[in-house]
């Protein structure tokens, strides 16, 4: 049995780790950490692989907080009785991104190619697990997310954040609607961010950790407060779970935090 692999930032110092899809239960097209329930693998599969992912971390998994995803703007604030199974259905209608200001309220948010957020107020002791695809970037959850956290006591200069593993520049190939809303969210200050796809006209190349990087500078956080891991999923087939790569024959990464 493969050890399991999980990636941590070095600037958070609560709890926290980003999923691979390596050390887990599960077989055939979920082998072997698949994270997702309802994606048809058998929960009890995804129970165990939950279980090894939270011993990983530091963290009762047994109940966090997490749902449907909705690729919307939605941020909640949550506590301990938001926290449920795996194998529960969300007790909410949809949301992409987590706030909590309570220890041992773990929250996740799952990825495939969308970029991970998790971010932490050390000082005020808040945090938050943010799903940030495209369209919940050029929707703006960051801006949502940020202001949770202020609301719950957190200061712009004191929150640090971490970009997980997402579809990078180099394999994330758009329309020109992408580019054109990245732009629109950041008040055209979008340079270096993408370009023209020179293998395919009318095609760009997006680096979406790099917008959502530049939203949350906009939004008051310190560059040396914000870490990229720098890995791209689609480029990895063989370590991560990657929507572009794979469809919806896949497993689902997760990206936990807890205080
Ligand atoms: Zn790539």
């Amino acid at each position: 049995m493969e050890d399991i692999e999980i990636l941590r930032s070095d600037l958070i110092t609560c709890r926290h780790g980003f999923s691979t899809r390596l050390g887990g239960v599960s077989g055939g097209i979920f082998e072997s950490l698949n994270l997702g329930a309802n994606r048809g693998d058998p929960i009890e599969n995804v129970l165990e692989n939950w279980r090894r992912f939270g011993a990983a971390v530091g963290a009762d998994t047994a109940r966090f907080v997490h749902g449907r995803q909705v690729h919307g703007a939605e941020v909640r604030v949550v506590g301990r009785t938001d926290a449920h199974s795996i194998s529960d259905p969300t007790p909410w209608e949809g949301a992409d991104g987590y706030v909590t200001a309570e220890p041992d309220v773990p929250l996740a948010v799952f990825t495939a190619d969308c970029t991970p957020l998790l971010m932490q107020d050390p000082t005020a002791g808040v945090i938050a697990a943010v799903h940030c695809g495209w369209r919940s970037t050029v929707a703006d959850i960051e801006k949502n997310a940020v202001a949770a956290m202020v609301g719950l006591g957190a200061r712009r200069s004191d929150i640090w954040a971490a970009i997980g593993p997402g579809i990078r520049r180099c394999c994330f190939q758009t329309g020109p609607e992408v580019p054109a809303a990245i732009d629109a969210l950041l008040g055209g200050d979008s340079a270096g961010l993408y370009g023209p796809d020179e293998d395919a006209p009318g095609k760009f190349r997006v680096d979406l950790p790099g917008a959502v990087r530049r939203r949350l500078l906009q939004l008051g956080l310190r560059e040396e407060n914000i870490d990229e891991l720098g890995v791209c999923t689609m480029c990895h087939p063989d370590r991560f779970w990657s929507h572009r790569a794979m469809g919806a024959a896949r497993g689902s990464q997760a990206n936990l935090i807890v205080l």
